[in-house]
């Protein structure tokens, strides 16, 4: 079972590093297909990979990656525990006085690039889904998802039992003072919620057909 999960998700990978199926695939470095525990119940679904992560192939490697394992380890989650992806498996960015940076994914491009998330999610079945900034859950829970009202509570989706969103890392590590560590504690106990929703999920009757 665990075998058969790993292989499925291996020549997904291996197709979707052949992806060119936008614009993105002109500019990246590597396609950021997303890496962890195949078998877990929590997934962790980013918006698309930055400079760092389109350098190594492997998404949250940056600053916003290591605040990530920072609330995750407040949690007790390694990353062994979950799989983490994005909903855009290039890095979408623009030229700005002859560097390149990030900016938020265009429509078509996430219309082009989530068959591989929702492909991934049909194969790890996750349990609960933990949504990292506004174009996650506007994909995963619902198109008019606001971030500031509706962070932190759980949502039944058709990708899994419960979605929950947080703050992005990134967005977090532009604050400063108290609105950072305001922002970092939300984060932590919205991990904490998703970790304690995964047990809870699992003693839960599984919903049947019949
Ligand atoms: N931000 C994301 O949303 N994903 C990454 O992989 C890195 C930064």
């Amino acid at each position: 079972m665990g075998e058969e999960v790993t292989r499925q998700l291996d020549d997904l990978r291996a197709q979707c590093m052949e992806c060119m199926k936008c614009d993105l695939a002109n500019t990246r470095r590597n396609v950021v297909f997303g890496e962890g525990n195949p078998q877990s119940p929590l997934m962790i679904v980013g918006e698309g990979p930055g400079a760092n992560e389109d350098a190594t192939g492997k998404p949250f490697v940056g600053r916003a990656g290591a605040l990530l394992d920072e609330a995750l380890a407040a949690c007790r989650i390694g990353r062994h525990h979950i799989f983490i992806c994005n909903i855009l498996k290039c890095r979408a960015c623009e030229m700005e006085n002859g560097r390149t940076r990030n900016r938020p994914p265009a429509t078509d491009e996430i219309t082009k690039c989530t068959p591989w998330l929702m492909k991934q999610i049909e194969i790890i079945k996750p349990l609960v889904i933990l949504c990292l900034g506004a174009p996650s859950a506007k994909f995963i829970i619902k198109k008019d998802f606001k971030m500031t009202k509706e962070r932190g509570i759980f949502y039944p989706t058709p990708y899994a039992q419960y979605a929950i969103a947080a703050l992005h890392p990134a967005y977090i590590l532009r604050q400063a003072g108290q609105d950072y560590d305001g922002g970092k504690s939300l984060l932590i106990a919205d991990i904490e919620a998703a970790r304690k929703k995964v047990v809870q999920a699992k003693n839960e009757p599984k919903p049947t057909l019949f």
